[in-house]
């Protein structure tokens, strides 16, 4: 790791911590509905207490275009939701600068923690989109460093974008770190990538066709083997010409999808047959190679699964990305649960599932303890492993 990290930082106790957190959680009707982002920021902000520095959290939630959104996005829901978890008591100041804020900085004690409020409100000034926090204003990232001793950048989830909350404060403060969970993020996927145990493979899944055709590419170059599952593969269906109805694919991207084809003929492996409907629903669907005109493809059939699992026999790496069917729906699952259930009982190996829908997907299934490492971003780790330096990571200081 050549970045500084939480251990890197002498002489804590007093002084003013600025952690910037994933806590990008969703939320229906005023509670949070998954915590599992403000459970992965805790071993940093435990490490700070133990240290009794002080804590000043920042965060953003969801996007900000409108004085409705801010409504419906304050982060005082979160703070609730981290006090109620976590048992530390929290101040939440519904401010993102100014003296209240200030005031509040200088009265706190060591050990104790302090939020304000949803970093993205900086992108609405006076009813008008100014995007001060998501285009990395530099006059706001100045201002967020002068409220603190340090930095600590702990949002993966946003590792990839350039903001002022994680690349501004990082930009003007003395000294910055990575915390626990980016470390263990990078530790994770970097040795996956440039050193992994082989057999090395990568199943990619979902829907996001666009995003991963890229991936494909970056991945097929280090992986053994890159299994190409549901919606996915019906791009790649439509390049060997076979029918797909009605299924999710991208037209436009089906001379690129020949040429991966082309490039890495032994690697790649595409979903041959597909559990079909009638619709976009939860009903029982019926298994096809070549769909039927009327008829959506939405998760993986009996032949690909087995495909799937001899090649996951023996397997040392494993990432898997995106769920290998519309998994939302019961009916099918079955794709998904079969591939969980053999990577949970590989033996020896280091298996990473990374994105939201996955990691959801995932603790779903209940297998979030037998899976070597469960990535909490699902852009930032696709562009980690698409070879991209990430600016949120880049910005902190070397060792
Ligand atoms: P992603 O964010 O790209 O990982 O995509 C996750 C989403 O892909 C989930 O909401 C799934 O329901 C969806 N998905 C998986 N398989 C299919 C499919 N065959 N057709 C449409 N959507 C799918």
């Amino acid at each position: 790791m050549k970045k500084k990290t939480l251990y890197d930082l002498k002489n804590i106790k007093g002084k003013i911590a600025l952690v910037r957190v994933d806590f990008n959680v969703p939320i229906e009707n005023g509670k949070v509905t998954n915590n599992a982002r403000i459970i992965a920021a805790l071993p940093t902000i435990e490490y700070l207490l133990k240290n009794e520095a002080k804590i000043v959290l920042l965060s953003h939630l969801g996007r900000i275009k409108s004085e409705e959104d801010k409504k419906s996005k304050s982060l005082e829901m979160v703070a609730n939701e981290f006090a109620k978890i976590s048992s530390h008591p929290i101040t939440f100041i519904a401010k993102t600068r100014g003296k209240e804020i200030e005031q509040a900085i200088k009265n706190m004690e060591n050990g104790s923690i302090l939020m304000i409020e949803n970093t993205r409100f900086e992108d609405l000034k006076d009813g008008n989109i100014v995007n001060f926090e998501s285009k990395n204003n530099p006059e706001l990232g100045k201002y967020w460093a002068s409220l603190g001793d340090f930095f600590v950048n702990d949002a993966f989830g946003t590792a990839h974008r350039a903001h002022a909350s994680n690349v501004g404060i990082a930009t003007y403060i003395k000294e910055s770190v990575v915390g626990f969970l980016i470390e263990k993020e990078i530790k994770f996927l970097h040795d996956a990538v440039y050193n992994p145990k082989r057999p090395f493979i990568a199943l990619l899944g979902g829907a996001k066709v666009s995003d991963k055709i890229n991936v494909i590419d970056a991945l097929a170059k280090k992986a053994d083997k890159v299994i190409i599952g549901t919606a996915m593969c019906y791009t790649f269906h439509l390049a060997m010409g076979k029918k797909i109805g009605k299924s999710l694919a991208e037209p436009e991207k089906i001379d690129l999808a020949k040429e991966l084809m082309a490039k890495y003929k032994d690697k790649l492996i595409i979903a041959s047959d597909s559990v079909c409907a009638l619709e976009y629903k939860d009903i029982k669907g019926k298994v096809y190679e070549n769909i039927p005109d009327n008829l959506i493809g939405l998760d993986i059939g009996p032949k690909t699964i087995k495909t799937i699992k001899k090649e996951l026999k023996g397997a040392k790496t494993v990432i898997w990305n995106g769920p290998f069917g519309v998994t939302e729906f019961k009916n099918y699952r079955a794709g998904s649960k079969a591939i969980a259930d053999e990577l949970i009982n590989l033996k020896g190996a280091i298996t990473i599932i990374g994105g939201g829908d996955s990691a959801a997907m995932a603790m779903e299934m209940g297998i979030e303890d037998k899976i070597s490492h469960i990535s909490t971003g699902g852009g930032a780790s696709m562009e980690f492993l698409e070879g991209k330096e990430l600016p949120g990571i880049a910005a902190i200081n070397n060792k």
